[in-house]
């Protein structure tokens, strides 16, 4: 911790202080257990599908790490995890939860809300009955395409700072109206 008050979180500690140490790139790192994504390390397979346009902005940018190992008590955790990401933005941890890894925080959060986002519509998809399976997985010619599409059009480090600030004031605003919520 460089700033603020309070003890960071042990096992927190042990897993970004490294992921930091061991990829200088990454400036901000959140984990999470945020249920959509949790269900796609909770089942078999590659997590993600390319499955939906929303799914598309993490093509080519996630990594799974498939060794579950407890709770992160000392620093080889994170060190494991760390060497799991690689260069990948997201990573799968099997049987746990996401990682996210960015260059800013905006960024960073951009990444966890729209993984969520597509998490979520895969499961719906992946729910139907059996009658009715998911569409077919974007060739990756067009994903590929359809990703760098996405990354030009969002030029996605602004338009992650648009959409924290955005969410800040709506906070913001619900706090001054007295509506009180999880944050
Ligand atoms: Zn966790």
């Amino acid at each position: 911790m460089i700033d603020g008050e309070g003890q960071p979180e042990v096992t927190a500690f042990f897993i970004h202080g490294r992921l930091h140490k061991q990829l200088p790139r990454v400036k901000a790192a959140f984990h999470t257990h945020m249920p959509n994504a949790t269900v796609l390390c909770l089942i078999e397979g590659p997590p993600l599908l390319w499955l939906g346009q929303t799914a598309l902005k993490f093509y080519g940018r996630t990594a799974v790490d498939e060794h579950y190992n407890g709770l992160a008590l000392d620093e080889s955790e994170g060190d494991h995890i760390a060497r799991a990401m690689g260069d990948a933005d997201v990573l799968f941890l099997k049987n746990h939860g996401v990682m996210v890894a960015a260059a800013s925080i905006a960024e960073a959060w951009d990444n966890l809300y729209f993984l969520e986002r597509a998490a979520e519509v895969q499961l719906r998809a992946m729910s139907r009955d059996e009658q009715q399976s998911p569409a077919q997985p974007v060739l990756h010619e067009i994903a590929q395409r359809s990703y760098e599409q996405i990354q030009i059009r969002a030029a996605d480090a602004e338009s992650a700072q648009c959409n924290l600030k955005s969410v800040k004031s709506g906070m913001r605003q619900l706090r001054e109206r007295g509506i009180a919520f999880d944050a």
